[in-house]
């Protein structure tokens, strides 16, 4: 979502206008403890649109230069900015500290809104007009106490925002969720399939991709209709003779490609080969859900049970979010996880993280943790916002490049407190300008 900061000198109101523009008053910046906020950002929406908006908080009133802690905060809004709001005290007036801001506000080149705050009546219109002055257009009255002109300065917001693409998947009326159901030869794909479906219903169900080629099958899983990519491909048994396993990769990467999530079948009984270490690659990279489903439990003994938890713990160790469920095609053993784990898969992979809250514990986390020092100085993140769903994308805006392993650190408690079994999440840095 398009970002819009909201900038200013303390007391003018700031945070009383995101308030008003939230629209919410439990939204209300939630102070942590010893936790000196750079920025809190919100989920915003008017008429229909939404937005981040950004309170930039951190305003030190004790410190020594004013000026330059004004300015350094204006700067890192214009960066990560695309409308800056800058507030004024219109019962005030423009005083220097605002006038040296609107310099870099200038220098920044992101379109700037002037707010005439506490413009509570008629009468005080006039002070408005004086902000004139600061040579940044026409001012915006507004009450962000008592709403009056809200509406008004919104309308311009979002005027002033880049124009975006529709968005198709708000909404949308959905049919059965897509599994791909993939795994190497002999796993017992096939096998599964008629256990959930059996043959009879797979083949009555099918999906006609084409008349004679039926591709996709709608199959009941855990009393739920589900679309179960490229059935036929299962059916036929591929991958017999030779030359057809480079087909069989095709295949299923196009199933992987067509479905939201997949179930990696692996043979329990056998060692994690490398076979399944590319498909379970291929599931990564399209950024589908994912569960991993060994089968053949009804061979795993004592033993190879505990000789395949340590082969899990080593060859898995990249995908330690993977869902697990230990089946049997053959007896049916817990073939009724799968719904479950199908479904909470789904439900992380479209996870939206509402702003407000990513960023209070994205700044308890960076504050107890920061960046390593690097060159003398240390990169810091300023505030994040998830740019996407399915799989959730988040990025980190920062001050300056930040080393992969403090990526992967986020990330990872990026996890531990949303919980994102079950799907890839992308976590991507934005640097300032
Ligand atoms: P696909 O190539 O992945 O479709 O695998 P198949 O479904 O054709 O199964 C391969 C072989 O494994 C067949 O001989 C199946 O009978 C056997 N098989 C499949 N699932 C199980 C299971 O849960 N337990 C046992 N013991 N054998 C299984």
């Amino acid at each position: 979502a398009p970002v819009v900061a909201v900038v200013g000198r303390p007391n003018v109101g700031k945070s009383t206008l995101v308030n008003r523009i939230i629209g919410r008053r439990q939204a209300v910046v939630e102070d942590v403890p010893g936790v000196t906020r750079d920025r809190v950002a919100y989920d915003a929406q008017w008429s229909g649109r939404r937005f981040t908006v950004v309170d930039t908080g951190g305003w030190e009133p004790d410190a020594k230069d004013r000026a330059a802690r004004i300015a350094a905060q204006a700067e890192n809004a214009v960066a990560t900015a695309d409308v800056v709001l800058f507030v004024v005290d219109s019962t005030v007036g423009a005083t220097d500290v605002d006038e040296s801001a609107v310099k870099m506000l200038r220098r920044g080149g992101k379109p700037v809104l002037l707010v005439a705050n506490k413009v509570d009546s008629d009468r005080q219109e006039s002070d408005a007009t004086a902000l004139w002055s600061l040579g940044l257009g026409e001012p915006y009255p507004v009450s962000a106490l008592h709403g009056r002109g809200s509406g008004d300065l919104l309308d311009a917001v979002l005027e002033a925002l880049p124009t975006e693409a529709p968005r198709d998947d708000v909404d949308k009326p959905r049919g059965p969720r897509r599994v791909a159901l993939v795994g190497r030869p002999n796993v017992g794909k096939s096998s599964l399939l008629n256990r959930l479906a059996g043959e009879e219903r797979a083949v009555v169900d099918s999906v006609a991709g084409t008349t004679v080629d039926p591709v996709d099958s709608i199959v009941q899983i855990g009393g739920e209709d589900w679309l179960l990519i490229d059935t036929a491909g299962l059916r036929r048994r591929v991958g017999q003779s030779s030359g057809t396993e480079y087909y069989a990769s095709l295949r299923t990467n196009a199933a992987i490609d067509a479905a939201e999530v997949a179930v990696v079948l692996l043979d329990a009984a056998e060692p994690i080969s490398e076979q399944d270490q590319r498909i379970i690659t291929m599931v990564v990279e399209a950024g589908r859900a994912l569960v991993l489903a060994f089968n053949k439990w009804d061979l795993v003994d004592e033993d190879r049970r505990e000789r395949l938890a340590k082969e899990i713990d080593r060859e898995l160790r990249r995908i330690p979010w993977a869902l697990r469920v230990n089946v049997s095609a053959r007896t049916g053993r817990a073939v009724d996880k799968l719904a479950p784990a199908l479904h909470t898969a789904l439900d992380n992979w479209e996870r939206r993280v509402p702003t407000g809250q990513l960023n209070s514990w994205l700044t308890a986390l960076v504050q107890a943790t920061p960046h390593p020092i690097r060159g003398g100085k240390a990169p810091r993140v300023l505030f994040a916002t998830q740019a996407g769903t399915s799989p959730p994308k988040f990025v980190l805006f920062t001050t300056g490049p930040l080393d992969p392993g403090y990526v992967r650190f986020v990330e990872r408690k990026l996890r531990d407190e949303f919980s994102f079994e079950g799907t890839p999440v992308h976590v991507s840095v934005k640097p300032r300008t």
